[in-house]
């Protein structure tokens, strides 16, 4: 790869996504990547440490996006790409021995919550759901005065779709004093928001699908580490269970990368503009925003985030006619920009009540509506919000 691990360490996140992953620099070679579609590699004899082998073992593809992703938040070894995020999720609960204890956030993404769920239902580990936001009750959950230590910490901050914010530091420090790995969810901040392996996590998780690949049109997920004997195992599950990327998913992760940096700025700053204007308005009885002063998460995110992200959750208020959930349903049918959709860090603005989905947690409120900022201009965007909120009075 044309730049290298040490150079990239001496600029700006800004400049490696656009300059990572590029092929060397020869004479009249492309400037990107090509997309192998080959299901086999030649070979005689006995495979060596590096061969590629087979495509469910490797793909050139993957490599760049892999490399990339390694140098944008700080890893000292490739990452490794999957066919999902939640394919991702399921490699990184392998590293759960049998019958170990996993500590995971109340508000963890829905998959993630659904598959570890699973796992314990089936006696394959023990689980014990905390609000990560609360470092005391989580420290408790790692080291029981009467109970097992924790084999694994799984860490969502900001958590979805409540927006918690976690003390990455504290908890994984704690959690590694209980001889507890850590994996960070790190899907809602990008490594340009967020660098959990610098606050001590062990693994970072990513769907690609959301801000990575950014265009609403992949579904992929990675997962990143510096230890060596943890990427080892990880990538031993990845050949053995299957879930590979595809190859024009990877190429088309790595073009949706290169534009990271203008897509945060852009949705990023959008947010904060609309969090302060839809804080204010009658008809939302309350904002999550870790931007806001006055959010609960504020203090903590200033000190572990660059920006607040561009997601942003609010609780529609009520009225004579109408629930808060019957307001906000309203609400989301009469926007005309943004999309009525799940999912976010796309180009596009997304907005959906979570308690739609049968599966979400009775702890999220019914109310509740998540909103993923997109770059379109924040004016449009305000116009549709306050004419859409200004309907719910007829
Ligand atoms: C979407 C998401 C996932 C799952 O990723 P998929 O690509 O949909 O499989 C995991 N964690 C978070 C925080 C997500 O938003």
């Amino acid at each position: 790869m044309s730049l290298s691990r040490e150079h990239a360490a001496d600029l700006s996140p800004d400049t490696v996504v656009v300059a990572a992953g590029r092929p060397e620099r020869s004479h009249d070679q492309p400037v990107n990547p090509p997309i192998v579609l080959s299901s086999t590699y030649f070979g005689t004899g006995a495979l060596s440490d590096g061969d590629r082998g087979y495509g469910r073992y490797a793909n050139p593809t993957w490599d760049p996006f892999e490399e990339a992703l390694a140098q944008l938040e700080g890893a000292e070894l490739p990452g490794l790409l999957y066919a999902s995020g939640l394919a991702a999720v399921s490699s990184a609960l392998s590293l759960v021995r049998a019958g170990g204890v996993l500590v995971m956030p109340t508000h963890s993404y829905a998959g993630s919550l659904a598959m570890a769920t699973e796992l314990a239902a089936k006696g394959n580990l023990e689980l014990r759901t905390v609000d990560i936001a609360d470092t005391d009750a989580v420290k408790s959950q790692l080291a029981p005065a009467d109970g097992k230590p924790a084999d694994m910490l799984w860490i969502e901050s900001p958590t979805n779709p409540m927006l918690g914010i976690a003390d990455v530091r504290a908890l994984t420090a704690a959690a590694h004093e209980a001889g507890a790995i850590v994996v960070t969810d790190n899907t809602f901040s990008t490594p340009l928001v967020q660098q959990p392996l610098s606050l001590g996590s062990d693994v970072v998780l990513h769907s690609v699908t959301k801000y990575l690949a950014g265009h609403s049109d992949v579904v992929l997920g990675a997962l990143v580490t510096s230890k060596p004997e943890l990427r080892a195992e990880l990538l031993h599950h990845r050949i053995i269970h299957g879930g590979i990327a595809g190859p024009f998913e990877a190429w088309l992760a790595l073009r949706g990368l290169r534009t990271l940096a203008l897509r945060i700025e852009r949705s990023q700053a959008s947010a904060a503009v609309l969090a302060e204007r839809l804080g204010t308005h009658p008809r939302v009885e309350s904002i999550r925003f870790p931007g806001l002063p006055t959010d609960p998460g504020h203090e903590r995110a200033k000190s572990q985030m660059k920006g607040f992200g561009s997601i942003l959750c609010i609780q529609l208020a009520g009225d004579g006619t109408r629930s808060g959930a019957d307001a906000a349903d309203q609400l989301v049918r009469a926007l005309r920009l943004w999309l009525p959709a799940t999912s976010l860090g796309g180009v596009e603005s997304l907005i959906e009540r979570r308690r739609r989905h049968t599966g979400e947690p009775l702890s999220v409120p019914d109310n509740l509506v998540r909103m993923s900022v997109g770059i379109e201009n924040v004016e449009d965007l305000w116009a549709d919000l306050e004419q859409a909120l200004k309907a719910l009075d007829r």
